[in-house]
């Protein structure tokens, strides 16, 4: 039989739907309900608050907070060099990058422009994860406004913090990242100057491979080599 859409048959409704509780003598009369309502109201104004006066107090987040991902700025330049991994481990794909060389700086490779669009970011903290130079970073910042899609694509100049306004941020990855897998984690600053050409010693323009040598030796006697087991 062909069911007519037009007019819906009525839902039965069961026997304990069609129950109503009687309202009491005071109840019926509403004024003791809405004296019973203020005194509560008027409670609560002197109770403890766990709230907070959002935007006029701010909410200092642990370290351990992933708030907007920035790039760590090392002597007034950024640490990255480049390489594209987070853009790769990126799940949304908000990262892009071009990668530039520069003859005259230890480090060589740099990032031409560095852009993560806000507005797909997911917070996921991948791109720190797999950073080789820990060169991004979440940070604590989460007040993000934006007043058009193209205000939500930061680029190297907005993402850039200093490293001194992350320390707790670069400490709690001290202290926590990989952690899981039995490994240490402790930047090493020289990993930072890793160009091959400066390995050269014909080329004589850098860092000699004997210089490499002994920054090697001085980071496997850092604190967290020791600790570090195959
Ligand atoms: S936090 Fe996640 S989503 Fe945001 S830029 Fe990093 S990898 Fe991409
Ligand atoms: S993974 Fe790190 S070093 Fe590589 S491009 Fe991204 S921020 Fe730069």
């Amino acid at each position: 039989m062909q069911k007519n859409l037009d007019k819906p048959a009525a839902n039965p409704l069961s026997k304990d739907f069609q129950r109503e509780r009687k309202l009491s003598f005071s109840e019926k009369l509403y004024i003791p309900e809405i004296l019973k309502g203020l005194k509560y109201s008027f409670k609560q104004m002197f109770a403890p608050t766990f709230t907070m006066n959002y935007p006029e107090e701010k909410w200092d987040p642990p370290a351990s907070f992933r708030g907007r991902p920035v790039l760590v700025e090392d002597n007034g330049k950024e640490r990255c060099v480049a390489c594209g991994l987070c853009a790769r481990a990126c799940p949304p794909l908000a990262i892009s990058m071009q990668a530039n060389e520069d003859s005259d700086d230890p480090k060589e490779r740099y990032p031409d422009f560095f852009e993560i669009n806000m507005l797909r970011c997911i917070y996921c903290g991948y791109c720190e994860e797999v950073c080789p130079e820990e060169a991004i970073v979440m940070s604590k910042d989460y007040d993000i406004v934006f007043e058009s899609r193209e205000d939500a694509i930061y680029d190297k100049e907005r993402l850039m913090v200093a490293k001194e306004d992350l320390e707790d941020r670069l400490e709690f990855l001290r202290n926590y990242k990989n952690q899981q897998f039995g490994q240490f984690w402790d930047f090493q600053e020289e990993n930072n100057i890793h160009s091959v050409r400066d390995r050269d010693t014909d080329w004589n323009t850098g860092l000699s491979l004997v210089d490499m040598l002994e920054q090697q030796k001085k980071n496997d006697a850092t604190e967290a080599s020791k600790n570090w087991s195959v």
